[in-house]
């Protein structure tokens, strides 16, 4: 699986960076990026719930 940012609808609100920080960041755009793909490969991140906890479904997951 791999996490996809919209950055269109990312509002930069940091729900996803406090819930697995070692998976995303906030940019220097102030918006969300994933800097570590692996941990949702490996299931170290229970990526579908950033999925459901972003409030602008800014993230989805592509296999
Ligand atoms: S939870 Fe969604 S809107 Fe908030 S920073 Fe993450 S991707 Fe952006």
């Amino acid at each position: 699986m791999k996490i996809n940012i919209d950055k269109e609808k990312c509002t930069g609100c940091g729900t996803c960076v406090a819930l697995y920080p070692q998976v995303f960041t906030l940019d220097s755009d102030g918006k969300s990026k994933v800097v570590d793909q692996k941990s949702c490969e490996t299931g170290e991140c229970d990526c579908q719930v950033a999925v459901d906890s972003c409030p602008s479904q800014a993230i989805s997951l592509k296999k």
